[in-house]
Parts: structure tokens; sequence; C-alpha cells
């Protein structure tokens, strides 16, 4: 559903990707995992089409390719992106939030339906759906975030690191959240620090280093896999 084919990105000198290759099929969540720097939020920009550097290779979803397409296209193509630090508008209600990820053609026609998806997966939103959305907590803000990328009806949704910030439970419920997502057939791309939670929601994965992928396995795997352990898990 979306590949990502020998994806190398430049920033200058910098390589901070080089030759990478993903996929994610619907209804599947991937994460990938990587240390600070490793390239996991260039992977997810070049993917968006926001990023600033020159970049080479293939991104194909359904077979059409996106890489170089402006992001108002990317979205169009059924691709959405939960940035780091989710980027909501503060003195906007929640409801106002959501509305304006309907922007996309693809979600005009949905975005009375798509409310009510939203609403139904994220309750606390239909609750709160009037209050000014800075006043949210961060986990309620959080969710605005995913719930903004859902009213553009997108195919693939890829969230950059959604637990930064969120306390413990809060980070269960949201990853929690995540697999009623993919129950609508909605593929994720995921990419966390919290190896973990997002390991034991996840299908596969793939570690990210220095921009290389070094490994892919099954989420399973990898959690149990000593050198994952080692580098992600905390354990050693
Ligand atoms: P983190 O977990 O710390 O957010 P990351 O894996 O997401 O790290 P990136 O943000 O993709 O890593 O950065 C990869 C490398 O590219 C880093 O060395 C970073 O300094 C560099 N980089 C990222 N954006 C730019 C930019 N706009 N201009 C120049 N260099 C950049």
């Amino acid at each position: 559903m979306l590949e990502v084919r020998n994806l190398s990105v430049a920033y200058g000198q910098h390589r901070a990707l080089e030759n990478v290759s993903i996929k994610i099929d619907k209804g599947e969540i991937v994460v990938i995992l990587g240390a600070n720097g490793a390239g996991k939020s260039t992977l997810l920009r070049a993917i968006s089409g926001i990023c600033e550097g020159q970049h080479s290779g293939d991104v194909v979803v359904d077979g059409h390719p996106i890489l170089g397409l402006s992001s108002d296209r990317i979205v169009e193509g059924g691709v959405a992106l939960v940035p780091e630090g989710r980027g909501i508008f503060g003195d906007l209600t929640v409801r106002e939030n959501l509305v304006l990820g309907a922007y996309a053609n693809r979600a005009r026609d949905d975005e009375a339906a798509n409310l009510e998806r939203v609403m139904s997966l994220f309750p606390k939103l239909g609750e709160r759906q009037n209050q000014i959305a800075r006043t949210m907590s961060g986990g309620e803000q959080q969710m605005v975030a995913i719930g903004r990328a859902m009213m553009s009806n997108p195919q693939i949704l890829m969230l950059d690191e959604p637990s930064l910030g969120l306390s413990p439970l809060l980070c269960k419920e949201l990853f929690q959240s995540l697999t009623e997502v993919r129950k609508a057939g909605i593929g994720i791309l995921l990419v966390e620090q919290n190896a973990k939670q997002s390991l034991a929601i996840a299908d596969r994965g793939y570690l990210l280093e220095n921009a290389h992928i070094v490994h892919e396995d099954s989420a399973q795997k990898l959690a149990s896999d000593p050198a994952v352990q080692k580098a992600y898990l905390g354990a050693g």
C-alpha cells in the first residue's frame, strides 16, 4: 500500500537517509525505532512532502509515485502526518481543529461521517468538542492531532513520537487507540522512542541507525531480540 524504495535524503553534505526501503500494508502497524538523529523524522517528513533536504528514490502509494509532490497532494493521495509536537491550533476549539483536517478533496464529502468516526474513536473529543484546544491535557491534545489527521480520510497515518511527554497511563490509552485506528483498515507508520509499548501494538518494525535500515522483523521477534532489548528496551 505504501512503499518506500531506496529513499536517500541529504541536508547539504549530511546524509540523513541512505537507501531506505520500507513498506506498510493496509491495517498494519509498523514501528521505526532509532536513536536521536538516526533519521526517523526525516523519513516521515520526506514521505509527507515537507522535508527540506535533497532526495532521491521512490515513495509509492497504491501504485502512484508521491515523492516530490506538494504536501497537499500527498494528503490527497491518502497519507497523513501527525507531526512531533502535535501542531494543533491552540486558540481554536477541538471541533474547529478537527474540521480543519477535512480540507482535502478526498475528505470533504465525508466530513460528517469522519467527524463521527473520530468522536467514537476518542469519546473525550466528542464530550469536549467546544473546549479551547490549548486547555486540553497533553494526552487529549495528542488525540486532537490524531483526530485531525484522521479527518483527511487517510489510508496511511504516520505519527512522529506521539507518546512524547505523556504519562505512562496516557501512553497506554494512546497506543490502545491506534489499534482501533488499525481496525478501520488504515496502515500506521509509527516513529517512537517508547519501544516497549509501540512494539506491543505493532505488527512489524524496522531499526534505523545512522541513516540506514539495519534490521527488519516482526514486532514480537524484535521485542525479544537481545540487541534490541539492550539498545531500545533499557535491558542489559
Ligand atoms: P530525534 O529522535 O532526535 O528527533 P530523528 O531520528 O528524528 O531524531 P532527524 O530529525 O530525522 O532524526 O535528523 C537526522 C539528521 O539530520 C540529524 O543529524 C539532524 O541534525 C539532521 N537534520 C534534520 N533536519 C535538518 C535540516 N532541516 N537541516 C539540516 N540538517 C537536518
